[in-house]
């Protein structure tokens, strides 16, 4: 049987140098599931190193939470990587690392970069300079997603930087994105008459938190068996009257 479960694929941990210490494992859950969310993605710039830390936070909670990462790309695209398995993600990662500008973070011009663990402790800092771009295209990132199993899907598509839009004036052709994601600021209507040329991709809409009190703040509805990785993937596809509901 189908059900409608509540998604916020987009979401930031004080690993992010932009988000706010306080975005930390615990945190996020607790107000995750205050909120009514069913799945959020953990999604840090450039880096999975908190993912796992969430999901542990979660066990038993009922919330799922995938392992995911907004990667920057060489043309400053901001794509959202998704993955069912956190060894999957890891591996997308190495690549990512492989690939960063050269350097370390500068923790007081970008701000701090924690790795944490499920009870909110400090484990690390991280040092790469995970807020700049990679010198992966767009296309070499989405086929690298596809690679390792993962979903792509173009980050808030409507901002005016980092969206692929902003960067490149439009989607290419055969750039295959399994959604589009809109930001908070533009509602359905708006985002129909601007974006109507796209209306093949399933749409999503996210949080994009970066602060505690944004978590949910959007959120996209699943018509799906579970709130699942794989039936993410289906209602993508759109398989057996599975659906994504952004309104
Ligand atoms: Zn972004
Ligand atoms: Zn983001």
């Amino acid at each position: 049987m189908l059900k409608k479960f509540n998604a916020d694929l987009h979401i930031h941990t004080c690993l992010s140098p932009c988000a706010e210490i306080g975005m930390t494992p615990s945190e996020i859950v607790r107000v995750a599931i205050e909120k009514g969310l069913d799945i959020i993605a953990i999604t840090d710039h450039n880096s999975v190193e908190n993912a796992e830390a969430t999901k542990k936070a979660a066990y038993g909670t009922g919330l799922v939470v995938l392992a995911g990462m907004e990667i920057t790309s060489s043309e400053e695209v901001h794509i959202l990587a998704l993955f069912g398995h956190i060894e999957d993600a890891m591996k997308m990662q190495d690549i990512v690392y492989r690939n960063l500008t050269p350097g370390e973070n500068d923790e007081g011009l970008f701000g701090h970069q924690l790795v944490v663990n499920e009870k909110d402790e400090i484990v690390g800092f991280n040092k790469r300079l995970l807020i700049t771009a990679t010198q992966l295209t767009a296309h070499s990132i989405v086929d690298a997603i596809h690679y390792f199993g993962g979903l792509s899907i173009a980050g808030h598509i409507d901002k005016e930087v980092f969206s692929i839009v902003s960067q490149l004036g439009f989607i290419p052709e055969g750039l295959p994105f399994d959604a589009l994601e809109m930001s908070p600021m533009i509602n359905r209507e708006r985002a129909e008459l601007i974006f109507k040329e796209y209306i093949q991709f399933p749409w999503v809409s996210s949080s994009d938190a970066h602060y505690i009190s944004d978590i949910g703040k959007r959120t996209t509805g699943f018509i799906v068996r579970e709130p699942t990785f794989y039936e993410i993937a289906s209602a993508f596809n759109g398989r057996e009257g599975r659906e994504v509901i952004w309104c």
